[in-house]
């Protein structure tokens, strides 16, 4: 079992970020998972005094690259050692870049991530990694199989001021890095993502996959303009691109509390209503009477929408 860890913190200094990290997979059985890990390190210094660190067997040093903290070069170290060793696990233990870091890494290798994590285990029956994450803000902790590989990070604590006696000193390599083609960063321009205004909105209108199509969310817009309403979405509708990512309504988008909530075509799964649920009147349009919605609107109106909103926009 291989795991890579990845920094940014200074090892130079007392590794408390790191060891801290380190003592969260220290469950992980190195000795009877042959459990190997490796912290990958971008610095133009020379190691000189020995650096101390928990389980880890190897730091590999990538010496030929500039600017440490550049989310771009942590991806392109993370891509070169994969390409090497193939890790099960990647973890990160970042101080900057965290959120974006884990992401990227995950779709350019096609694995799976997770961010935040309380803990991981290795299930000896299965031979796979369960997840353990706090999820619905925090209430609930989610238990996840990893099916394959993954990229995760951990829950960020407050360190202790408790200094971990560590002894290991890991062996020190410098990477003899080349930056292949095939490792090249395929992101050509960054855009940074206009905040959408809906955290503020008082009227939030929220359009599931009920709307129909990407043409229908246009019509709902004017109808959005005319109320003062700001128009958001269900997950379906984000993934069929009808609506951008920043209007995502749920448990992986945004948790809004705005004094009207106006839903139209959306059939009220768990993740969605996690993101609504503090909204201090929800009114919902759904053609079907058994819609679960209805189960949390405080008006419920059944029919299509299109009879509903005012005819003139459709
Ligand atoms: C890990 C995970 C995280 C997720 N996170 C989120 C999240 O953050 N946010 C989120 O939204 N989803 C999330 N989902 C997806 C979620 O489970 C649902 O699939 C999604 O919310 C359903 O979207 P919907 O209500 O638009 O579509 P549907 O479930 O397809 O519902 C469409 C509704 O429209 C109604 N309808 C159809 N035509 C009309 C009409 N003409 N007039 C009126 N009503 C009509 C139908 O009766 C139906 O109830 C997540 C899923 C997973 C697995």
């Amino acid at each position: 079992m291989k795991i890579a860890l990845i920094t940014d913190y200074n090892i130079l200094n007392t590794n408390h970020e790191i060891n801290s990290v380190l003592s969260k997979i220290s469950n992980l059985n190195p000795k009877t998972n042959n459990l190997k890990i490796d912290l990958l390190y971008i610095s133009k210094q020379t190691i000189i005094k020995p650096i101390t660190l928990e389980q880890v067997n190897e730091i590999h040093i990538y010496n030929q690259i500039e600017e440490p903290n550049n989310i771009s070069n942590l991806i392109k170290v993370a891509l070169h050692y994969n390409n090497i060793y193939t890790p099960d696990l990647f973890i990160s233990c970042l101080k900057e870049n965290q959120d974006a870091f884990i992401p990227q890494l995950a779709s350019k290798l096609s694995i799976e991530s997770f961010l935040n994590i309380e803990s991981i285990k290795f299930d000896n029956e299965t031979q796979k990694f369960n997840v353990i994450k706090p999820i619905y803000s925090g209430n609930v902790l989610g238990h996840y199989i990893v099916s394959d590989r993954a990229v995760l990070s951990f829950t960020k604590e407050k360190t202790s001021s408790k200094l971990i006696k560590v002894s290991n000193v890991p062996i020190i390599k410098y990477i003899d890095y080349t930056d292949a083609t095939t490792l090249k960063d395929d992101i050509v321009t960054f855009e940074k993502v206009v905040p959408s205004g809906i955290k503020d909105a008082k009227f939030v209108i929220v359009c599931g996959y009920g709307v129909g199509s990407a043409n229908n969310i246009e019509l709902l817009k004017d109808y959005a303009k005319s109320v003062n309403a700001v128009i958001c979405g269900t997950k379906k509708v984000i993934d069929l691109g009808w609506l951008p990512m920043n209007t995502l309504i749920g448990t992986t988008g945004q948790i809004i509390s705005p004094d009207i909530c106006l839903t139209i075509g959306v059939s009220g799964a768990a993740p969605l209503l996690n993101g609504i649920i503090k909204s201090k009147l929800i009114i919902a349009i759904n053609k079907d009477k058994d819609a679960r919605i209805f189960n949390y609107a405080d008006y419920g109106i059944v029919g299509d929408y299109k009879d509903i909103i005012e005819k003139e926009h459709f």
